[in-house]
């Protein structure tokens, strides 16, 4: 087996494990980074980026990812294409194996897998997606502007989604598999106040109905067996997210729905020299700028951590 060690090695490529390895190069820990299956992360699954600061006309979520990557590579970091496929984190240095036959030591290690949204499953969804299906109110809201959009869930993403789209959107349905919501009082209570959102309880979806040029609508099936037709433009999943972290859950401390737990603003983890970053520890924000600052800052304690040895 090949063997290696780097001080620092950075897991995922996405805004978080990029900007992790733009501060590691500048701090001279020469970053070593395995990009996992999905180069660029989840923002290369959406087309513009209006609210990342710094693009005035705003930027492809792709473009934006390759920027990111580029300024990396330019400082010097080492981005390899690879996915992690074991992690024994019990000593330092860790155990870190990629691609099945590739180990690597790790004296430091930033773990930015990122999350995974939850889609229903459906063929027409994967055909759509971009085209209409979004997983991401914040980030394509926008371009449903006077439209009509369905959102699928009943909990606090969801229900956050569908107002945040009522402000935008003529007309907003939330597809809601139960009679009741999941999300909080308050949210629910916001939902129901908001005249544009209708609520289509019981319902669950058939299939996405969609042309060449994307989604028309969607075929919903109640739990009476009414099958019936909604036209929209748009098709918004919120049915949660799952925190990349199986991989590291034997020894980093995780909530209960798999989020890295990091120790107050730091990205430290409860394994000494293991730090977390972006969506893998982060329920809440998701975003590409949030996810960004926590990369900063696990390359930051990455460093400290360092020089205290
Ligand atoms: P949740 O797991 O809370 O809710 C998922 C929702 O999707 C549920 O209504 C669930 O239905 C529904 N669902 C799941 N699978 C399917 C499916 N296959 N078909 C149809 N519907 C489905 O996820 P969220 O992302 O909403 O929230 C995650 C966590 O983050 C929660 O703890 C939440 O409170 C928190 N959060 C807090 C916010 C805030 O405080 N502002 C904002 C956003 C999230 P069912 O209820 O029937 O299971």
């Amino acid at each position: 087996m090949d063997m290696e060690t780097v001080k620092c090695l950075i897991i995922g490529g996405g805004p978080a494990g990029y900007t992790a390895a733009i501060y590691g190069a500048r701090a001279d820990m020469a970053p070593v980074l395995y990009e996992g299956l999905q180069p660029g992360g989840q923002l290369t699954t959406t087309t513009d980026i209006e609210n990342y600061p710094g693009f005035e006309n705003g930027i492809g979520g792709q473009a934006l990812m390759e920027t990111m990557k580029a300024q990396a590579m330019r400082l010097g970091a080492d981005l390899r294409v690879g996915t992690v496929t074991s992690a024994d984190l019990s000593e330092r240095p860790f155990k870190i194996t990629v691609d099945g036959d590739r180990e690597i030591l790790a004296e430091t290690l930033i773990i930015a897998t990122g999350a995974t949204a939850k889609y229903l499953g459906l063929p027409s969804e994967t055909r759509f997606k971009g085209l209409g299906v979004s997983a991401c109110a914040t980030c394509d809201g926008f371009f449903y502007r006077r439209k009509t959009v369905a959102v699928v869930g009943g909990g606090d993403t969801a229900c956050e989604e569908a107002t945040y789209l009522a402000g935008l959107c003529r007309k907003v349905y939330m597809i809601v598999r139960r009679d009741v919501l999941r999300a909080s009082q308050a949210m629910q209570e916001r939902v129901m106040a908001t005249e544009n959102i209708e609520i289509l309880w019981n319902c669950n979806t058939q299939e996405i109905l969609g042309d060449d040029a994307g989604v028309t609508g969607a075929r919903l099936v109640r739990k009476d067996g009414e099958v019936f037709d909604i036209a929209v433009d748009g098709f918004f999943l919120a049915i949660g997210h799952h925190p990349n972290s199986e991989l590291f859950s034997q020894w980093v401390k995780v909530d209960k729905e798999g989020y890295i737990i990091t120790d107050g603003k730091t990205s430290r983890t409860n394994v000494d020299g293991v730090f977390a970053a972006g969506d893998v520890q982060d329920p809440l924000y998701r975003q590409a700028i949030t996810a960004a600052a926590s990369g900063c800052r696990a390359a930051l304690d990455a460093e400290k951590f360092i020089k205290m040895q």
